[in-house]
């Protein structure tokens, strides 16, 4: 059976076809620039990449067209094979504890939220009713970024805030990257042949956006995100945790409004602000081995960074078996894990040299012997999603 594992932004809509449930990627594409000029589809399967430019006046436009598609270039017999339709979403707030089967309901909380994620449900919310209408009556799931965080105890994701705060507006940690870190923790455990509730991982997900959560026997008892995707570790443009009375100095010293300092510190920070070059990590590693002393200082704050709050987690979960690298940089910046790993010794870990060399494969890249196992473990959030709406549908 066939299953969509579907990512809908305000403009564009990313897929996977999967087969499930075996887990085999039969096709992937975007739908980009919907509602904008030259709007374009992009579909790639048995190694082939075809674009196609389309007027998308709406999302549900371009499911129209992907799922016209899937037929026309014989991906697919027929749409009956479908069986169910999973969309990430990024924001469940504290309703969703668990992926879901969406109706009215499920819409309507979705909704609630979006003041959480004023970006990205709204988008979320259009991508699942494109597919409500184009495929009528097949099970439509959601699954939430936030969703596997909500195991967190309360002092992991309360701030020492007023506590009306989060009473009146819902202010509290919700942590993202959900499915990242249960698909990483789960296999991670299949790796390590041991039953996942019987496990102590600190997964990284390092990628643009990055955060890294404590998956104590499968259950996330903390993560680096926050209320937002700002907080924690320093990212690509983020900056990660700060003063916040940073914000109110800033604003008073250049006369700017709190709105634009916050988005310095969303989209000019990070690797982008504290080098002055880029990013992207392959720009600050090649400017960094050149000499640049500011692209190095960008890639070591992120490594301390990260050092830190494992140091936090291993004291939190009273132990750790693994620690494990995934996205973009996770899985294939060899530098960035060695630069995070010398700062471990004091967990009896040391990472091997030569088995570091890895790129997006499963491995573990620790010396034989560490009491505490560095690993890579590609992240599929897709298939997450994917195993979540063939749960969820049965
Ligand atoms: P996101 O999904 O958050 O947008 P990704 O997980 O795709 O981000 O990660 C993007 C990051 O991964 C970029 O900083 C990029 O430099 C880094 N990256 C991707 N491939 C490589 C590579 N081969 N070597 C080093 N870094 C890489």
């Amino acid at each position: 059976m066939i299953i969509l594992a579907v990512n809908a932004g305000s403009s564009s809509l990313k897929f996977q076809v999967l087969k499930m449930p075996d887990e085999t990627l039969v096709a992937s594409g975007v739908c980009e620039r919907i509602g904008l000029d030259d709007s374009n589809f992009a579909l790639k399967f048995d190694g082939e990449k075809k674009t196609f430019d389309q007027p998308f006046p709406t999302h549900k436009e371009a499911v129209e067209f992907l799922l016209k598609a899937l037929i026309d270039e014989q991906i697919l017999e027929s749409l009956d094979a479908i069986k169910g339709v999973g969309h990430r979403v990024v924001h469940g707030g504290e309703a969703f504890k668990d992926s879901v089967k969406v109706d009215d309901a499920v819409k309507r909380a979705i909704d609630d939220v979006s003041d959480l994620a004023p970006l990205h449900n709204p988008a979320n919310l259009m991508g699942i009713e494109a597919f409500e209408s184009a495929l009528p009556g097949i099970p439509q799931v959601a699954v939430f970024d936030t969703a596997f965080h909500q195991t967190m105890p309360k002092e992991a994701y309360m701030y020492a805030t007023p506590y009306e705060w989060y009473e009146n507006y819902r202010v509290r940690k919700y942590g993202f990257h959900g499915t990242s870190h249960k698909y990483v923790s789960e296999r991670t455990a299949e790796l390590l042949d041991k039953p996942l509730k019987d496990t102590k991982i600190i997964v990284l997900h390092i990628g643009n956006g990055a955060s890294l959560c404590a998956v104590d026997g499968g259950e996330s008892i903390d993560t680096s995100m926050g209320f937002t995707p700002l907080a924690g570790i320093s990212m690509g443009t983020r900056s990660g945790d700060v003063d916040p009375a940073i914000i109110e100095y800033i604003a008073m010293k250049e006369n700017r409004s709190i709105q634009s300092v916050i988005a310095d510190l969303n989209k000019r920070s990070g690797y982008l602000g504290v080098s002055e070059i880029s990013s992207d990590s392959r720009d600050l590693w090649a400017a960094s081995d050149k000499g640049d002393k500011k692209a190095h200082l960008a890639i070591l704050k992120q490594a301390k960074m990260i050092a830190d709050y494992i140091g936090a987690y291993v004291l939190a979960m009273n132990g750790v078996d693994a620690i494990v690298f995934t996205a973009g940089i996770g899985e294939n910046a060899p530098e960035t894990r060695a630069m995070v790993a010398n700062r471990l010794h004091y967990l009896g870990t040391e990472i091997d040299g030569k088995k570091n060399q890895v790129r997006g494969e499963e491995v573990v890249i620790s010396k034989t012997g560490s009491a505490v196992k560095l690993m890579v473990v590609p992240t599929n959030e897709e298939v997450m999603i994917a195993r979540d709406t063939l749960r969820l549908i049965d």
